[in-house]
This record gives structure tokens, sequence and C-alpha cells, in this order.
């Protein structure tokens, strides 16, 4: 069975790029059957704050990705330290001893001679005596995983393909501070063993990390899982930009999209398929599939959400917004409004113009508002229980001679106080025989 994992770490909101990473493994955990699992990657004690989890957790169910299970690394501290303890036992941790800035300069001297900032194992040769002075002078190790520059470095990225990396090119990466907490690597690899992460589905920022931690598996004795490495986002202005990482589920909110739209655009762009407004997400998890992926950035355009969230929006029932419509606008109303709403919020606009008072339009000629006189009585002589819109411009019509724009236009404008808006066969009963009569005379009058 396929399980999948989300792991942030809670040192803040979860920005698009996040939300991404959430979405591709639950698509890819729901298209098989398998489980999606919520990691909370809470090792930095320090950064890590309650209410980030929380909010974390919020975003999920407001998108709609319901994990299955929940992790939390605080709670498995004795699982790491009992991994560490058998690799140090192996040889495969050691204590390093180098102040930060000496490491800094170390990697200054390589670069300027034109060498690969890596780490140089000093730490592996100090001696018993040397250690021992170090721990008399206070200073306490940070601890490295030795890589086996023996062993070549390979796996088949569902997304990247067949990837090598020479581990003699990496840094021995430090796996857990002076202070004896953690960095993420380790207990990422020991979670995804014990939690049996069968594919690890995060951003390409990480695939170096994926190439140490594919030989931490192998020091552990389990076989890494499988990895899709998606391509970074870039925003309008190309990088992944500042804007980008701000851009969370409360802005998404404020702005009225749907959690539907950001579940279809993020799982569909960067991909082959076309993005498609979905308001189930039944089809995007029967189609997905990591070969669709490309390896360029994929372009994140909040246009394009906006303009999906509309099409999104005109396929949602009254129940499905119930809540959010104001007070009365039933079905029928919500329906009458529904294709001219980018946001269910703009349902509120259209309310307003049924019930009224609706603004006097002022680009009425005279002879408009003299039609308007005649519409306003043939509009009392009318049956408003069937489809008063079409009675009474049939009615017009056959009065005035008027047809087209001359014959619809004026009796938009008195009825909405607007030049455009929905269907007036739907809008009209909803406005009423009382309040359209007014509006019409209104007109008339002035
Ligand atoms: N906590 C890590 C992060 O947010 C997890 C990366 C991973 O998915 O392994 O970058």
């Amino acid at each position: 069975m396929i399980i999948t994992r989300f792991a942030p770490s809670p040192t803040g909101l979860l920005h698009v790029g996040n939300l991404r990473t959430a979405i591709l493994n639950w698509l890819w955990a729901r298209a098989k059957g398998g489980h999606f699992l919520l990691r909370i990657d809470d090792t930095d004690a320090a950064r890590s704050q309650e209410r980030f989890v929380d909010a974390i957790r919020g975003d999920l169910a407001w998108l709609g990705l319901t994990p299955d299970g929940e992790e939390r690394q605080s709670h498995r501290l004795d699982a790491y330290e009992a991994r560490f303890e058998a690799l140090r036992a192996a040889g495969r941790v050691y204590p390093c001893y180098e102040t930060p800035q000496e490491l800094d300069l170390r990697r200054k001297i390589l670069l300027g001679r034109g060498l690969p900032p890596i780490y140089d194992r000093a730490a592996l040769s100090l001696s018993d005596a040397a250690r021992a002075a170090f721990e008399a002078e206070g200073r306490r190790p940070h601890w490295r995983f030795r890589l086996d520059e023996t062993r070549a470095i390979a796996w088949g990225d569902h997304i990247r393909g067949q990837q090598r990396f020479d581990p003699a090119t990496l840094s021995d990466p430090v796996v857990r501070r002076a202070d004896g907490s953690w960095l993420y690597l380790l207990p990422s690899v020991i979670d995804d063993i014990d939690m049996g992460i069968t594919d690890v589905v995060r951003g390409e920022d990480h695939v170096s990390n994926t190439a140490a931690q594919i030989q931490m598996f192998e020091a552990l004795g389990a076989s890494p899982p499988a990895f899709a490495h998606a391509a970074l986002l870039t925003g309008g202005e190309g990088k992944l930009s500042k804007r980008l990482g701000s851009l969370g589920v409360a802005h998404f909110r404020e702005q009225g999209i749907e959690p539907q739209a950001i579940v279809a655009l993020l799982a569909r762009i960067g991909t082959s398929d076309p993005v498609e407004p979905f308001a189930d997400p039944a089809p995007l998890i029967a189609n997905f599939d990591f070969t669709r992926f490309g390896r360029a950035p994929a372009r994140f355009d909040e246009q394009e959400l906006t303009a999906l969230n509309a099409r999104i929006v005109h396929q949602l029932d009254h129940a499905a917004v119930a809540g959010r419509l104001p007070v009365g606008m039933d079905a029928v109303a919500w329906e009458a409004v529904r294709p001219n709403v980018v946001r269910v919020a703009d349902a509120a606009d259209w309310w307003a113009v049924i019930e009224g008072p609706v603004a006097l339009p002022d680009e009425l000629s005279p002879d408009d508002r003299a039609y308007c006189a005649t519409a306003a009585a043939t509009a009392a002589t009318l049956d408003w229980t069937g489809d008063p819109w079409h009675a009474l411009t049939a009615a017009l019509k056959d009065a005035t001679g008027r047809k087209g724009k001359p014959l619809f236009l004026p009796l938009r404008l008195a009825l909405t106080g607007r030049a455009h808006g929905p269907d007036m066969a739907a809008l009209l009963p909803l406005i009423g025989r009382e309040r359209a009569l007014e509006r019409l005379s209104l007109v008339a009058s002035r």
C-alpha cells in the first residue's frame, strides 16, 4: 500500500508551495488507494509553535485534504536517540567541534581556491586527547552523518527520472546540534522507515537532501522509499518570490477563493494536463500521475486562480454555499446570480440589486424615460406568476416597435441600475412586481 506524508515544520504558516506539496501527496495516496499522513516536523523547539500546528491542520481541513493519521516528531525523540546510538556505534555519525566561524572560514578558503566547499572531515582525525581538550574548553560536539563515498547514490525519481550523485561531492550532513537537538534529515528518515512511507513527495529543493538520506536509509538497514521531486513554483516575477512565500490559505480565503480552485490549480500546474475547473476532486485523483509532471518551474498565477475560481463557483449548488449567502437568498436567487459572480461573496451585490434600492441610471434619454413609463404601465397589467420578463418585452415590442438593445437595455438599467448582469428572465421574478413597477415609474418621472 502506498503511504505518503506531508511533513511541514510548524515554524510559520503554510505558503502556496507547501500547499502544493500537500496536495500532491494527498492526490498520489488517494489515486493509489493508499494513506496520506500529516507529520509535524517540530524538532526545532525554539521555532515551532502550537498555533502553527493548528493553522496547518485547519488549512488541510479547509482544502479537504483529510489525513489518515497524524504524527509528531517531538513525540518520537526516544526512537531517534536509539537509532542515533546504533549509527554512532557503527561509526556512521561522528562528533565535530568546529565553530560556525571556523567552518565559514574553511568554506571561504576552498571557494577562494575554486574548490567545492565540502566539509573536510577534519573531525574524523581528531585524537582522543584533542577531543578531550575541546570538551575541557566547554565545547560540545555537533554530529555529522558519515557518507560512504564508495557507494554511488542513485534513484529513479517519479518526476526527474534516473538520478545519480557522487557522495564525494557532498558534505557529511550535520544531523544533530551541539545542544542535542535534531536537524530534520535523520529524524525524517527514521520516521519514514517506522511509518512505512513508500513515497516521499516534495519540492526539488530537497534533491541533495535525498542523496544524503538514501545513505541514511541504507545505514539503518532499510531500503529507501520512492521519491518524487516536483519543480518549484514561480510567481509572475520569475523566481519563487517573496510574494509566493507569503501567500497562504488566509489570503486566498480573504480573496473569496474556493478550496477546490486551489486544489484544481495546484494539482495541474507544471503538468502536461490542462487546468480544469473541478468542483469535485474525483477526476483529479483518477488521472493523477507523476509522469505528467515537467522539469521546468511551474508558474503560479493568481489571475488564473481567480478565473478558475469563477468557473468552479458557477458549478456550486445552493446547499454548498447557503451559509455564505445573504439571509433570505434561496436556491432560485442563487442560481439566477451565480453565472455573474467570481466569488460566492459577490452574490451579496446582486442580492442588494434584487432587494433595492438601486442607483438611478443617468444614461437614459427622455425617449427612454418615456419608454420606461410605458413599461411601468404594461408591467402593471401582466401576469407575474409566469415569466414576466418575456411577457413584458413581448408586449413592449408590439406596442413600441423597439427591438434588440433599445428594447432591453433601458429596462435593465431602470430595474437594476446597471448595464450588465444576470439574465433578466431569472432576475425579474426575484425583484417582483411591486419593486419593478416602482423602479420603472421612478425612472419615468425623472
Ligand atoms: N520538514 C521538512 C520541510 O518542511 C520536510 C521535508 C520532507 O518532506 O522530507 O522541508
